[in-house]
């Protein structure tokens, strides 16, 4: 536990402790911290104070494992990336397969926003993605974060009908994660000259492509693209995964597996035999966004941070400008997105640009289409974004360990599916449940937060459910924090 908790500490972090017991102090001692006992309080002869060497006494920390093992990654999103590097931070070789390349595929989105879902304070959808934002926020590779993200707070626009019974809850919330702005504040929290009346939501604005290919430039990440991983099989003698090609020839093996490759997830698992009845349908919406020069865009031209309403505009990041070969001397925005359902024809750029300027009437300040509003068309160097989302229906992540073949020769297989339109918000998190789930570490989340993203999570509730007339009973504890029962379950 101490271990764990090193590694959530930056160096010079102070701990205090009424214990001075001897394997207290010596668990302490190997995970970096200087130690001092002092008098003790309320009758104690003594208690101990402890602080974290630097620099990098942090790294010192061992895992419960005996070593850090081999793992194949497949998919070179954020999801797969974020485990990549959750993994190797923990001393693992990684490899990752992906078909394309580093963000080859939706990740290459340009810039997002990541923020609080702001809701009663207890709701589900409130603490996940406060913790969501809280792991991407420490999953930030060192020295390049500020090229990264921007920001501290994403302005919701207040009028939006579904926003309407946050008025309940806001004063539950302390003000670093929600409040309520008037007008002028909004206006020079977001700078523009005019604002509607707006939440101040806990978040940033995210390079999302380039945080991607960021996370895959951490030390033990070995990336191999133009991979495309047609079936996995675990080899019983050796308790090895093993990713194979179209063609049967083996591409990479590893001790653990982790699936992130979106929509791809549910296909591979049904071609390498390892389907299983109750994982949530994965559905695909195409989405469309532009980045375009900030003075071209009148009303928006001096924004600061990311505003939505029914659509979002940002201001992109240095990160960002430079991964797409933007002249640096300009500011540039992202404006998005569109929801495309699968099966229907594709939306036009100009449907596309009409429908995101539509979104963003609140923030225009002008009517749509006149100067100070929204342009008619998109201006002649917008450069367009189109990419693919696959999410479940109840808009959660699928993370957790897979049951595959339910016995214990084919366990170490992990899903971070689902990210569907927040994978910034979720991949960072859903990469630290599965890395502390490989460890042994404490998890991140509770664990009814855990079963609500786990992907048997309907088998869970029904499990967990009374049977009608029945006196209800707690749920009963996860397996393995999920459903398949692995050393006795935990
Ligand atoms: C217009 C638009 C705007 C968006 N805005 C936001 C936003 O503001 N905030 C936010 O959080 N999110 C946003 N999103 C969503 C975000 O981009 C996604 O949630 C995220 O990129 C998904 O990451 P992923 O790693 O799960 O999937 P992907 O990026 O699709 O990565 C999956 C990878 O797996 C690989 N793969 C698949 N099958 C195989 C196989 N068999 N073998 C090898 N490789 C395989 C693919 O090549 C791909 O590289 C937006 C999306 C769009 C389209």
């Amino acid at each position: 536990m101490l271990q764990a908790l090193t590694r959530l500490c930056r160096p010079g972090a102070r701990l205090a402790t009424y214990s001075v017991a001897r394997p207290v102090c010596d668990a302490l001692g190997e995970a970096g911290w200087e130690q001092r006992k002092l008098p003790g309080y309320a009758g104690k002869a003594q208690r101990l104070q402890a602080w974290l060497r630097a620099p990098g006494a942090s790294s010192r920390a061992r895992s419960p494992r005996s070593a850090p093992g081999s793992a194949l990654v497949i998919g070179a999103g954020l999801a797969g990336a974020a485990c990549a590097q959750a993994l190797a931070g923990r001393g693992w070789q990684v490899r990752v397969l992906d078909e394309h390349g580093a963000a080859g595929a939706t990740s290459a989105l340009p810039a997002g926003l990541a923020h609080l879902r702001p809701a009663a304070l207890d709701e589900r959808l409130a603490r996940l993605s406060r913790s969501g934002l809280d792991w991407l926020r420490l999953a930030l590779p060192p020295h390049c974060g500020a090229a990264l993200l921007c920001g501290d707070a994403v302005l919701m626009a207040a009028q939006q009908p579904r926003l309407a019974a946050l008025h309940r809850h806001a004063q539950d919330w302390d003000a670093r994660w929600l409040r309520l702005l008037e007008p002028a504040q909004a206006a020079a929290a977001s700078g523009l000259a005019d604002a509607p009346r707006a939440w101040w939501t806990a978040g940033s604005v995210v390079a999302a492509g380039a945080l991607c290919r960021a996370w895959l430039r951490a030390e033990g990440i070995e990336l191999h693209a133009g991979s495309r991983v047609h079936a996995l099989r675990r080899d019983r003698a050796g308790g090895l995964w093993q990713a194979f090609d179209e063609q049967g020839a083996l591409l990479a093996q590893a001790q653990v597996c982790v699936l992130a490759c979106a929509a791809g997830g549910p296909q591979l698992l049904r071609a390498s035999g390892l389907d299983a009845p109750g994982i949530p349908p994965l559905h695909l919406q195409a989405g469309r966004g532009f980045v375009v020069a900030a003075d071209s865009l009148g009303a928006l031209r001096g924004l600061r941070a990311g505003v939505m309403s029914g659509c979002y505009a940002l201001p992109l990041p240095a990160a960002a400008v430079a991964a797409a070969g933007l002249d640096p001397e300009r500011r540039w925005l992202f404006a998005g997105a569109t929801y495309e359902h699968a099966g229907h024809p594709a939306w036009s750029q100009q449907q596309a640009w009409e429908h995101i300027g539509a979104g963003l009437r609140p923030w225009l300040g002008a009517e749509l289409g006149s100067a100070g509003g929204w342009p008619e068309h998109p201006p002649c160097q917008a450069l367009s974004f189109r990419g693919e989302r696959a999410g479940a229906a109840d808009r959660l992540p699928l993370v957790g360990d897979w049951p595959a073949g339910r016995d214990d020769t084919q366990r170490d297989l992990y899903l971070s599916l689902g990210m569907g339109s927040r994978g910034l918000l979720w991949s960072a998190l859903a990469a630290q449940c599965i890395a502390s789930e490989i460890e042994g570490e404490p998890a991140p989340l509770e664990d009814d937060l855990l079963q609500a993203v786990h992907p048997l999570r309907a088998a869970l509730r029904r499990r967990a459910a009374p049977a009608s007339g029945a006196t209800p009973r707690p749920a009963p504890a996860p397996a393995s924090r999920g459903i398949a029962p692995r050393d006795g379950g935990r």
